[in-house]
């Protein structure tokens, strides 16, 4: 393998490290985004349990107060017939009083069914409230670790990005530059610039190469490949 080939590899393996690195500080905001997701719906869930307690005792007091406006007509009906002189009056204001009777019986009754909603209300909202709690805890740790490791990416990128300086000035300008080139176009941890022929082939598109193409890269002299444009070298 030609010095230069070595050389270049080198370089080539440093550039993708770090776009590896890259690519995970660039998912960063991702990730964030989705503990952040966690926490909101865990926070909804709660404000929601916190309204529902609220409609269920909103709903008990209504029908207290129909308990409480049914219960005066029905003590109305109930004086009034004291005064009744007439028997058939009498009966018709007993026989209305009885049937608020009834009804308070029936709307008491619903009282109790509406405080029975009002306490499962209760208990899931103090659930909602634990839930609630355990997310924020999660997402702090979360938080935290994605801090840590964002930070750890960032020397790691740092470190990488001047290990890479003496590398790049081992290789001659044109071809540094022209693999550059492609490089960028093609940015990614698993992508290469620089590939070697195989089998008479790009090793990275597989198309066969042109004979000449072919004597250039066993010379070590600088080649592409005419489909992909990736560089080219002849492996040992
Ligand atoms: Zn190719």
């Amino acid at each position: 393998m030609h010095p230069w080939t070595q050389a270049l590899l080198a370089l080539q393996e440093c550039d993708a490290r770090i776009a590896k690195i890259e690519a995970r500080l660039a998912a960063v905001p991702a990730e964030q985004a989705a503990v952040q997701q966690e926490l909101t719906a865990a926070d909804a869930a709660f404000a929601a349990a916190k309204d529902q307690v609220r409609e269920a005792e909103k709903a008990v007091k209504a029908v207290e107060l129909e308990v409480e406006s049914v219960r005066i007509k029905m003590r109305d009906f109930q004086s009034k017939s004291a005064m009744i002189k007439n028997n058939d009056d009498y009966r018709a204001a007993m026989h209305q009083a009885e049937t608020c009777k009834h009804q308070v019986s029936q709307l008491e009754d619903r009282v109790l069914e509406q405080m029975g909603a009002v306490e499962a209300a209760k208990i899931k909202r103090a659930a909602d409230e634990r839930k609630l709690t355990e997310a924020k805890q999660r997402v702090l740790a979360k938080a935290g670790d994605i801090e840590a490791a964002t930070a750890a990416a960032t020397r790691e990128l740092e470190r990488l990005r001047q290990e890479r300086v003496p590398l790049a000035a081992a290789i001659d300008a044109p071809v540094r530059e022209r693999y550059e080139r492609i490089w960028k176009k093609r940015r990614h941890p698993n992508e290469r610039a620089f590939v070697p022929v195989r089998n008479g082939a790009c090793g990275a598109c597989n198309m066969n190469l042109p004979t000449q193409t072919k004597v250039n890269v066993a010379k070590g002299k600088e080649a592409v490949c005419d489909t992909c444009s990736r560089l080219l070298y002849a492996e040992d």
